[in-house]
């Protein structure tokens, strides 16, 4: 069932590399982003798509591209065997799995090496010890990471999730402990809402995640979304670059990204930068990875998970730091030492998810065919997106068509260009989440720098 085509072949740089081939299982932008940066490294690029994203940017941006299914992700970017037999039949030497999908999946990782194909990320163990969010705080606290106050393990039975929020106490959060994308928690602020909770919280993940195992955790109140980007190489050494403020959220999911935060001075970046490093030496990690913490408001922090893979916003580090965070992953991969690297930040980047979503209609997914897209430029403008006009965007996908970054001197100015970028983006077909962006932008509450996880619950979106 393979098709195998040939798109264009590109080779740009003479630089060397000990990989010649990587197949990118990923889809949209990312798949797109990272092709940019083997092009410039002179790899060649394959492409993996499903039926329903033949005409895709990053289909057709590919040295090579294969077909590896129906829509379903299941059947095709979640499928394994076909990803392998893609790599295998056009001779690819590593695999960089994007996020979403199977960047996270241990299993695809050991598959990867098992056919000596090199999967750039972390190994399967260091997957496993912090995939799991629960083993993964267990794990923190080994290694002294300040974690959130809960239960010490996976709970099962209300006798033990009453006992753990008389330690707590009230509110609680129930987490997944496979979770991921901000689904299936659900806050507890009181005993008799323990039962029914639990109960739906454990249905939700088996549902969600085929794992019903959830944890509770103290519910931080009124908390930033602070995490902290690392690297670290095959030699034992890690170093951080800065934070990335995620605290604008809507239903536990990241819509705005900034760097630096406005809350982090000096002193608590490098007590969360030192704890960050701490983390990922705990489990000998290797690659690039974020620690993400709640940061609250006496300035406390508390880990909460480990993505051990390149985040969505990781554009807005690259552009204070001046790095490109795929080439160190394929560098990294490929066996260099980041023992000599010095990254000096430098200015204010934001990053807005720009999604196929109705901000009027809360949030409900617009796919649909783009009659205009116009992206706009100029000076410290970034766009990173597989959409162009007459591009249909896909129902059967993540909602997210583009990430408009911006980078300046201060936060104010970013926030004067970023208003600007959005004014100059026309999106003409389907609706999108751009004016919902320009008013926050207009917001004094965000222009403030002062709200947190809950600030989009209180904001007022003026309808058009
Ligand atoms: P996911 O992996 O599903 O994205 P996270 O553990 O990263 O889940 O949490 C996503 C968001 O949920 C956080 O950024 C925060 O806004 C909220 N959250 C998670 N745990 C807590 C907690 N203990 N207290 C308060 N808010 C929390």
């Amino acid at each position: 069932m393979i098709n195998h085509c040939s798109g264009l072949n590109h080779k740009h740089s003479s630089e060397k590399t000990l990989f010649n081939k990587i197949l990118v299982a990923n889809r949209g932008e990312i798949a797109l982003r990272i092709m940019q940066t083997c092009r410039e490294m002179g790899i060649s690029t394959v492409a993996v798509y499903s039926t329903v994203d033949a005409e895709s940017m990053h289909v057709k941006y590919a040295d090579e591209a294969v077909c590896i299914g129906p829509a379903l992700s299941r059947e095709s970017y979640l499928n394994i065997p076909r990803i392998i037999a893609a790599a295998e039949v056009t001779n690819a030497d590593a695999i960089h799995p994007g996020y979403g999908f199977l960047a996270e999946n241990a299993n695809f990782a050991e598959v990867c090496d098992s056919v000596n194909i090199k999967f750039i990320g972390p190994t399967a163990a260091m997957i496993n010890q912090m995939g799991d969010k629960n083993t993964a705080k267990a794990t923190m606290i080994a290694a002294g990471v300040p974690v959130v106050p809960g239960s010490p393990g996976l709970v099962t039975d209300l006798q033990e999730a009453l006992e753990i929020t008389k330690r707590t106490g009230y509110p609680v959060i129930i987490k997944p402990t496979a979770g991921g994308g901000g689904k299936g928690m659900r806050v507890v602020t009181e005993d008799s809402q323990m039962e029914k909770a639990l109960n739906t919280a454990r249905n939700e993940a088996e549902q969600s995640f085929g794992n019903s195992g959830v944890y509770i955790e103290k519910y931080v109140e009124n908390p930033r979304h602070v995490e902290i980007q690392i690297l670290s190489d095959q030699h034992g050494n890690t170093i951080h670059l800065g934070e990335r403020d995620c605290t604008v959220q809507r239903r536990h999911q990241k819509l705005i990204e900034e760097t630096p935060s406005p809350l982090v001075d000096e002193a608590l970046r490098k007590k969360m930068g030192d704890a960050a490093v701490a983390a990922a030496r705990a489990v000998n990690y290797e690659g690039a990875g974020t620690i993400e913490f709640l940061l609250d408001k006496h300035k406390d922090f508390y880990f909460m998970e480990m993505n051990t893979r390149i985040q969505v916003e990781h554009p807005v580090t690259e552009e204070r730091y001046d790095v490109d965070l795929v080439k160190e992953q394929i560098l990294i991969a490929a066996g260099d030492s980041i023992k000599d690297r010095n990254f000096v930040p430098k200015g204010h980047s934001i990053e807005c998810r720009i999604n196929a979503e109705d901000p009027e209609q809360l949030f409900r997914p617009s796919p649909g065919q783009l009659q205009v897209f116009h992206t706009p430029g100029g000076h410290g403008v970034r766009v990173d997106s597989h959409a162009y006009a007459s591009y249909v965007v896909p129902s059967n996908y993540d909602s997210m068509i583009a990430k408009l970054i911006v980078t300046a001197h201060t936060r104010d100015e970013a926030i004067a260009r970023m208003s600007r970028a959005l004014d100059e983006f026309i999106v003409v077909g389907i609706k999108t989440t751009i004016p919902f962006h320009k008013q926050v932008m207009h917001s004094p509450a965000f222009q403030s720098g002062e709200y947190d996880t809950s600030f989009l619950e209180s904001f007022r979106y003026e309808k058009k």
